[in-house]
């Protein structure tokens, strides 16, 4: 089934807006199985959305559109559209009185833009949704369909799981199961070589899918005509890269490290603390965007400044003078510091130089040192991240919890 995507707005093309819907209904699409074969963007002009829309219907089966269906004078997407399938709009007294009715919800009469949108082309079928005014427009016609969505993204998330991915899952021949395996600790490069090489998987699809702040996702999918087979199938291809690379697995499917991290310090009856430098609270944003961190998250200090790092933490002043505030000593006593002050189980600091001032030759850019203390001693590793700042912040942060998880389940 090929599917094209065509995103409609000159806030995209002058570089306002990011096209994120895109992005969003790309991975959506590809999270069951289906895979977009084009994607374009055009702006809200008539003989350029025809364009593109003519070039869509001639090589897709399903083309899904974004865009300019609002109450605005640059929404013209509805009447193009209809226009190119030579249809007409045509008043529609049941989406006049629903439009009406979502503006009455809230006390207030629809503008006149509002109420045009109730002109919907004739011989197609209206997708309404809770989050907003602008119908969607599905079109099916010659085996193929058309489905326009509104650019709001929250408006064309619901339409889209709603109305599109069943209408794409009632056109599927046969079955997808897809699994992943989310991997902290190891490169893409270094998963890969371990894998080997991905055709001795076939007819499962390997794919690498790293990100800075979730490590690299391991993701087999198959499809296959019998489920029960397409089953059994991804089961052994998944022991199989479990044997290989196991130990950098910490959680299949949706699950994030933190909670992983979380669960095992419940489970170990163990507190933690955070002495955060150059992530300023990154690490212990992520841990606490869990629900029920408070089991065991004791406290955090940002110390950035020497003077707080000393006051706070009760670093010896000797340590920073003789060391510097980037250094492995500085880590250790860091995170030794924070484990005593907030009498917990276990502590983790980072230290670093996040950039893009302040790296000398003896200490660059994107020098950083992560501490762990806990009863078995103090461990510290340097890292050198070579990015911007905020790449240098969400790496380090990220690190530190790929360390303080490393620690926890090897303990
Ligand atoms: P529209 O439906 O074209 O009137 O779009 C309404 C609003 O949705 C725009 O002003 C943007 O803020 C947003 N929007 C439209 N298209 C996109 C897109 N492709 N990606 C992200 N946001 C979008
Ligand atoms: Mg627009």
């Amino acid at each position: 089934m090929k599917i094209e995507l065509i995103t409609i707005g000159d806030e995209i093309l002058l570089g306002h807006t990011l096209d994120t819907n895109s992005n969003w209904i790309a991975s959506r699409l590809s999270e069951c199985g289906f895979h977009l074969r084009w994607i374009s963007v055009v702006a809200d002009n008539v003989s350029d959305m025809r364009h593109q829309l003519r070039r869509a219907w001639n090589r897709a089966d399903v083309v899904l559109v974004t865009g300019g269906l609002g109450p605005t004078h640059d929404d013209i997407t509805r009447p193009v559209i209809a226009d190119f399938f030579k249809d007409e709009l045509i008043a529609r007294a049941d989406l006049a009185e629903w439009i009406h009715d979502r503006f009455a919800q809230r006390g207030l009469k629809p503008p006149p833009g509002y109420e045009l949108m109730s002109e919907f082309p004739s011989r197609a079928v209206p997708i309404l949704n809770e989050h907003g005014c602008a119908p969607g427009i599905h079109y099916s016609l010659d085996d193929r369909e058309l489905i326009a969505m509104p650019g709001v993204p929250t408006e064309m998330h619901g339409m889209l799981i709603e109305t599109v991915l069943p209408l794409l899952e009632s056109r599927r021949e046969g079955h997808y199961r897809f699994t992943v395996l989310k991997t902290a600790g190891a490169g893409e490069s270094f998963l890969s070589e371990k894998i080997g090489d991905p055709n001795a998987l076939e007819p499962v699809h390997l794919a690498y899918l790293p990100s800075i702040d979730h490590g690299v996702t391991v993701r087999l999918s198959l499809s296959g005509s019998d489920l029960q087979e397409v089953d059994n199938t991804l089961k052994k291809a998944e022991e199989s890269i479990r044997d290989r690379i196991g130990e950098f697995i910490y959680a299949t499917g949706s699950t994030i490290l933190e909670e992983v991290i979380l669960n095992l310090l419940v489970e170990k009856k163990m507190r933690l603390a955070l002495a955060e430098s150059c992530t300023g609270g990154l690490v212990t944003s992520r841990i606490v965007s869990v629900p029920g961190s408070s089991e065991a998250l004791e406290r955090a200090f940002v110390t950035y400044s020497n003077k707080s790092k000393i006051e706070v933490l009760g670093i010896d002043e000797e340590i920073l003078i003789d060391n510097g505030a980037v250094s492995s000593e500085t880590a250790v006593a860091m995170a030794e510091g924070a484990r005593q002050r907030a009498d917990v189980d276990i502590a983790v600091s980072v230290t670093g130089i996040a950039g893009p001032t302040g790296g000398t030759d003896e200490k660059p850019v994107g020098l950083v040192y992560i501490a762990i203390a806990d009863k078995r001693g103090t461990s510290v590793n340097r890292f050198r991240f070579g990015g911007g700042r905020d790449a240098n912040r969400r790496r380090a942060a990220h690190t530190a919890l790929v360390m303080l998880w490393q620690r926890l389940k090897d303990d």
